[in-house]
Order: C-alpha cells, then structure tokens, then sequence
C-alpha cells in the first residue's frame, strides 16, 4: 500500500511515537510524507520515506494530488486542531479529495491505531 504521513508541528511527537510504535508494519509499504514530518520521522526510526515539500510550502498539496491520481491508499495526518494553519486551504483540500475518491484518512492517533490494526 501507498500510505502518506503528515503531521502539524505539534503533533509531530505524537507521529513519531506511533512511527516508531508501527516502524515494522510501516515497512513493509511504500510511505510518503509532507517533508518535515518525514524527515523527522526518517530521523527516529530509518524507516524509507518518499519526502515532498513541506506543508505549508506546498506538500499537502502534492499529496492531494497523488491521490487524485489514485496513487495514495491511506493518509495518517496527525492534524493540531487547536492552533490556526497558515495553509489550511490546502488542509482543507486535502480532507476533500480524500472525500472524493475515499481514501481512508486518521486525523487523530486513536482513528490511526484503529487503521493501523487493520494493516497487521
Ligand atoms: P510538514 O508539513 O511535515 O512539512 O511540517 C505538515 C503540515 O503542516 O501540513
């Protein structure tokens, strides 16, 4: 499976926790993420990460567009739902096309652990 990894600042301890909790089933599929969220996630755990941009310069959006072309199958995104993002449109957008074409997507790490059980 394709799966992406975004986190908000944050959350970005929360995603490297559940990385790591989740580094070897998290190998064995192929895994994107926003490019700080990745980079760090690479750093704790040596897991093999395709990086786009970061978040606000334009990641979510690379995302968004992958699944648009059917390449993404599942999107963990630990999202800070206390503090405003500058780019939350492209958030936004992102929530959306997972809509459209119904890709299963965890904005918290509880919907995660659920989706992650259904990966083992
Ligand atoms: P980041 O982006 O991984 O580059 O921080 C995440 C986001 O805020 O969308």
């Amino acid at each position: 499976m394709k799966i992406a990894l975004i986190a908000h600042d944050k959350m970005k301890p929360e995603m490297l926790e559940f990385a790591s909790k989740y580094k070897d089933i998290l190998k064995k599929h192929d895994l994107v993420a926003t490019g700080t969220t990745g980079h760090k996630i690479i750093a704790a755990t040596g897991l093999n990460i395709k990086c786009f941009r970061s978040g606000p310069l334009g990641g979510d959006q690379e995302i968004g567009a992958r699944v648009a072309n059917g390449d993404i199958d599942l999107i963990f995104f630990f999202r800070d739902p206390l503090t405003a993002q500058p780019h939350e449109p492209d958030v936004s957008a992102l929530l959306r096309l997972s809509d459209v074409y119904k890709i299963p997507l965890a904005t918290n790490s509880s919907t995660a652990e659920h989706m992650m059980n259904s990966l083992k």
